[in-house]
């Protein structure tokens, strides 16, 4: 086999190696056929895989750096949302070709985030092709405690974190190539993962998902899969100001309950937990309570309620997207 500055295993060596925390319950790490890992008594692993594709995921010209950022945060966002505290991850790249430029922004953006959330990178693939970047999270929560989807009950509080509608609302105006304010660029391109709150709402919380696909539509899973529904306060949905002044209150609220890649948490808590969850002081807000009779509603000021038909981005949904 060759053997060139620009071979894989010399890539992977350069950028690839010694990414993110170091840490001590990792046995072995990247450079063998697997990582081994140890798992404490009395803890689940908790996994998970996200996949960003160039063109459908992310522009071509989004910056390296950011891309690095958001591959790893949409993965820990999804440890986030079960409570689990994030400690391994894999990276699976293809790459059309070898830019070092690219790779040391994109292996710097990972780094950084990595250390944040105490993750170390322990193993993946490289494979020259279109540029994807797939990256696959493990973490740890006690057993029995995980934040499920399927853990609704009628009374519950619904509670999201942060505010909604930023990141579509920047990408909206990408896609027109207007000006976007800085901190919803910052939304859409750097989301911060909601891993400490995640972890704060163990025991606290009883059913959590993260918010990718819009509210509706992920609400709307949990909903399904708790066989209850739910009705929001239209006014009680945290979207920012600037998004309300461009877009007038409807368009917002509709923007808030669709708009995808957010990844904030939504979350249910008990009546009875609600003290607790105010002492932990989060950046959160009630926007509903969950109720008997299935599927989402929406309430006015005025009174008045919708029944919310849930329009989350579908990669497969038409009769093209089925192999004849
Ligand atoms: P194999 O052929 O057994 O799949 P590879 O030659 O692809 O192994 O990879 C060699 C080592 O480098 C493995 O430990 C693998 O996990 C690691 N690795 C490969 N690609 C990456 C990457 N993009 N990031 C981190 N580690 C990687
Ligand atoms: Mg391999």
């Amino acid at each position: 086999m060759t053997s060139s500055n620009n071979s894989e295993f010399e890539l992977i060596k350069r950028y690839f190696t010694q990414l993110g925390a170091q840490r001590t319950d990792l046995l072995l790490g990247v450079g063998d056929d697997c990582a081994l890992v140890t798992v404490e008594p009395d803890y689940c692993l908790a996994i998970s895989t996200d996949l960003l594709v160039e063109g459908v995921h992310f522009f071509a010209d989004t910056p390296a750096h950011d891309l690095g950022h958001k591959a790893l945060a949409v993965n820990l966002s999804d440890l986030a949302a079960m409570g689990a505290t994030p400690a391994w991850f894999t990276l699976a790249l293809t790459l059309p070709s070898i830019n070092s430029v690219w790779l040391q922004a994109f292996s710097q953006g990972l780094e950084q985030l990595a250390v944040q959330f105490n993750v170390q990178l322990i193993g993946g693939d490289l494979a020259r092709g279109p540029l994807n970047i797939a990256i696959g999270v493990h973490g740890f929560v006690p057993k029995g405690q995980a934040l499920l989807r399927s853990g609704l009950q009628v009374g519950d509080k619904i509670f999201v974190t942060g505010q909604l509608g930023g990141a579509a609302y920047a990408l909206s105006r990408l896609l027109v190539k207007q000006a976007v304010p800085p901190n919803l660029l910052q939304k859409l391109h750097c989301p911060w993962p909601r891993v400490r709150e995640g972890q704060a709402l163990l025991g606290i919380a009883h059913a959590a998902i993260d918010i990718s696909d819009g509210l509706a539509g992920d609400l709307a899973h949990m909903l399904n899969q708790s066989g209850v529904g739910a009705c929001l306060q239209a006014a009680a949905l945290p979207i920012p100001d600037p998004i309300k002044q461009a877009l007038g209150d409807e368009a917002a609220i509709e923007l808030a309950l669709t708009g995808g890649d957010d990844y904030e948490l939504c979350f249910a808590v008990k009546p009875s937990k609600l003290p607790q969850l105010h002492a932990l002081a989060l950046d959160c807000c009630c926007i509903g309570t969950v109720e008997p009779g299935l599927g989402l509603r929406l309430q006015y000021q005025d009174g008045s309620v919708n029944t919310v038909i849930s329009q989350a981005y579908q990669h497969f949904s038409g009769e093209s997207d089925i192999d004849k």
